[in-house]
């Protein structure tokens, strides 16, 4: 009687199946969540209310709770969720169900033989968001929204390690906006916010699904190119300076006229690390910076 109060009390559901994996027991929570009162789905089979719960690793799961008295858990990084609930702040959370992680496990009789099997369930929906903000917020530029350096360092490393191991082609654009600081001080800042924020977002939509554009410092950005050699980087290098340079661009309804230079290098053989493509690109945006308004390849 006790049990049965704590257990309706408590912030988390709480289930019991028997051996035919049919309802035993439903608590208050997992009624009030799933609209499922417990006097509808108790002594009927589960499956008949979550059918998608009759998989093979469900009921492999079940199977060892009341073989060997195993547990399970379901973390919400592998499953998001078990039960098919509505999350609590449907309309804060960008997840159509509650994210959970459950636990699964014995209880046993005084025989000591395992004669049902109980299943928590807790809300880890503000969890799940949090993370994913934080992944976020750690990938991406607050002022563009492409990714930031950091992203693009630990993507380059691996995309480099992948060049190699498969003698993939891999390419590297430097992009640094020429006499940027003139814009700021002509236009005020926020002109030159804008500008950057507009110039991201005009390369984005030239590049493809695989490349991946990043902000590397202030008016610097990379374009990191997975199965690209030299020549076609260059190409879209000698691209994005034409667009560029075309482009009216309008920014708080003032009119700008940008230009880049741009470094480009591809991945050799005889290169050791991420750091050797990393620096031809740089060397080869030095030398582009000598003229302004140039593509310089690294060769
Ligand atoms: P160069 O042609 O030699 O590249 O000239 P530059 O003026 O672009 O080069 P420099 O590196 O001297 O200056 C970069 C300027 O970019 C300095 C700063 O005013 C501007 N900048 C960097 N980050 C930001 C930013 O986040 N917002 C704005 N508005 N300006 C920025
Ligand atoms: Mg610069
Ligand atoms: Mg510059």
């Amino acid at each position: 009687m006790i049990f049965k109060q704590i257990a309706d009390m408590i912030n988390m559901g709480l289930v019991v199946l028997d051996e035919d994996l049919k309802v035993h027991f439903w608590n208050r929570w997992m009624a009030l969540h799933s609209d499922i009162p417990a006097d509808e789905i108790v002594g009927r089979s589960l499956f008949e209310f979550f059918p998608d719960l009759n998989e093979p690793n469900f009921l492999r799961n079940c199977r060892s709770v009341f073989t060997f008295g195993n547990f399970a858990f379901f973390s919400q990084k592998l499953h998001r969720y078990l039960f098919p609930l509505r999350p609590v702040y449907s309309d804060k959370t960008p997840f159509d169900y509650m994210q959970q992680s459950c636990t699964m496990g014995p209880i046993r009789c005084r025989d000591n033989r395992v004669q049902f099997l109980f299943l928590s369930v807790s809300d880890v929906t503000e969890v799940v968001k949090y993370e994913e903000q934080l992944v976020e917020m750690n990938s991406k530029d607050a002022l563009t929204g492409i990714y930031n350096r950091r992203f693009f360092e630990t993507s380059l490393q691996t995309e480099f390690k992948r060049s190699k191991r498969h003698g993939r082609a891999l390419s590297l654009i430097m992009i640094d906006l020429d006499y940027f600081k003139r814009v700021n001080d002509l236009h005020g800042h926020q002109v030159g916010d804008d500008a950057l924020r507009a110039f991201a977002t005009r390369v984005q939509s030239r590049l493809r699904q695989s490349d991946l554009l990043a902000r590397y410092g202030g008016e610097e950005f990379v374009c990191l190119l997975p199965e690209t050699d030299g020549p076609a980087a260059r190409d879209l290098a000698e691209e994005l300076r034409r667009m560029t340079a075309e482009t009216q661009w309008v920014c708080r309804e003032v009119e700008l006229q940008l230009t880049i230079s741009v470094g480009v290098a591809q991945s050799r053989p005889e290169m050791d690390g991420f750091e050797t493509l990393l620096k031809k690109a740089d060397d080869a945006l030095y030398e582009a910076k000598a003229g302004r308004n140039r593509v310089v390849c690294y060769d």
